[in-house]
């Protein structure tokens, strides 16, 4: 049977795709159905047919999945955000690592029955867990200032306060700036013309801490009228530190390079777990502690550091892992590319008399090899944490040629994860454990720990 677009069919799911899209079959062709469940049985609209498979609309949902649940954000379907949303925890866990053992199979080529695969390590409140977020403000064509998010793939904001992944504050702090707005009649950014004043709101919040701050990006040098924007903000318990930010460029990038303190201080600080991290409007930090915390801690596992071992950290950020391996290891260097994530390691470094890690401020790909071929440096242990697109093989290589006797692979993409993988495994090394952490419930992201041990 041939299939046409707008075509409309009834099927049942009976997988995810890795971006969260149900997909079923309707004889025997494939259908992908954003927003649908694993079980639903559903009605839908074909939206564009390929010879072999086609993307279709979900119209209704006729019997439910018994994994399928009630978001609880009413804005779910719509906004960018989220993906899972409508699928019980428990299963979004189960799809995960899933996900995690498919891509290990299919693009690691690892026999399943050869992959020491742990169960993925779940959150313990799915929901309030970022503790930063950035809220747009916009005019609407009415005039009438909104925020919230960008409908998926676009910059059309849907109008909403209340985001049910970050903090509660987030909500209380947005109610105040808008309304202070409003009172004064101070304008919004226009993307299109480049004018009015505010453009971004970024809210951060310690969990350990409960400090909060809060950054208005403007497209300005400075806000005037702030007295009473300073003193609504100030009941909110914890508020901590409010600045501006000045971007006056016309671009896509949020933050612009100019911190002004309006009140308190310039930055908040929170823990994961021992270690202190002060944290500023422009600083990196991870969005969701507890569970880095928790990844962080299987990478040590896997590390397993008996305090003689020399530790290299590659893509090392603002050394949360560094720091975090400094308190079992001899030595640890940590390499990273952007300057100001060094700046913030050795700050951190300092900040927690951390005297057993440096910071090399560099490309891993150069770092590595030159201080390989140059200092015949030695590692015990190497760790990476790369960006999603993965290591190097040049850096995959020198680390080969350092001969390790492990390697700890931390990864937001298990896809990149098990290409990386396949290639240290047929240069001398094998998997000898593997785990995912979940840290951004009711969305598709995974990140991955694995354990690399040197064959004899
Ligand atoms: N573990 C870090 C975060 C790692 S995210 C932390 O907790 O802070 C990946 C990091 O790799 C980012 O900080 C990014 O700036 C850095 N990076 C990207 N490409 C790089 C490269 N080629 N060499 C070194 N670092 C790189």
């Amino acid at each position: 049977m041939n299939h046409r677009k707008n075509d409309v069919l009834t099927l049942k799911i009976e997988d995810m795709g890795n971006d969260g899209e149900g997909i079923g079959k309707a004889d025997g062709y494939t259908l992908f159905v954003k927003d649908a469940v694993i079980g639903d049985e559903v009605e839908v609209k074909i939206m564009k047919a390929k010879k072999h498979y086609g993307y279709a609309h979900l119209e209704k949902v006729v019997t439910p999945s018994p994994y399928r649940v009630e978001p609880l954000c009413p804005i779910a379907r719509p906004c960018g955000g989220c993906q899972l949303q409508a699928m019980s925890y428990e299963e979004q866990l189960r799809f995960k690592q899933n996900k995690v053992l498919n891509n290990l199979t299919r693009i690691g080529g690892f026999p399943e029955s050869d992959i020491p695969i742990e169960p993925i390590l779940g959150m313990d409140e799915p929901f309030y867990y970022r503790n930063k977020a950035v809220f747009p403000i916009r005019a609407d064509k009415d005039g009438n200032l909104i925020t919230g998010f960008y409908a998926g793939r676009t910059h059309n904001i849907i109008n909403n306060r209340r985001c049910y992944l970050g903090v509660k504050e987030n909500e209380q702090v947005l109610d105040i700036v808008i309304a202070w707005m409003e009172r004064n009649h101070i304008t919004a950014y226009d993307e299109a013309a480049g004018n009015g004043l505010v453009r971004h709101i970024l809210i951060r919040y310690g969990f350990s801490t409960k400090e909060v701050m809060v950054c208005l990006v403007i497209n300005g040098k400075n806000l005037s009228r702030t007295e009473d924007l300073i003193e609504d903000l100030r009941e909110i318990p914890g508020m901590t530190s409010i600045t501006t930010c000045t971007n006056t460029k016309q671009t896509n990038v949020i933050m612009g390079d100019k911190i002004d303190l309006l009140w308190g201080q310039t930055y908040i600080t929170d823990y994961i777990g021992k270690i202190q991290f002060q944290i500023s409007p422009l600083s990196f930090y991870q969005v969701n502690p507890a569970q880095t915390k928790v990844l962080y801690e299987t990478a040590l596992e896997y590390a397993d550091l008996h305090g003689d071992e020399t530790v290299w950290d590659l893509y090392c950020g603002i050394g949360t892992i560094s720091l975090f391996l400094a308190q079992k290891a001899k030595q640890v260097y940590g390499v990273e590319i952007v300057p100001e994530a060094i700046k913030d390691a050795r700050h951190n470094a300092k900040l927690n008399k951390i005297e057993n890690a440096k910071f090399f401020t560099g490309r891993a790909e150069d770092v590595l090899p030159d201080k390989y071929e140059k200092e015949q440096i030695h590692a015990d242990v190497i760790v990476v944490d790369p960006p999603r697109k993965g290591c190097e093989e040049s850096v995959l290589d020198t680390m080969i040629q350092m001969q390790p006797e492990k390697i700890v692979y931390v990864s937001c993409d298990s896809a990149t994860l098990a290409r990386d993988l396949k290639y240290l495994c047929r240069h001398g090394y094998e998997m000898k454990r593997v785990r995912g952490v979940d840290q951004f419930s009711q969305t598709v992201h995974v990140e991955t720990a694995c354990l690399l041990v040197r064959k004899p």
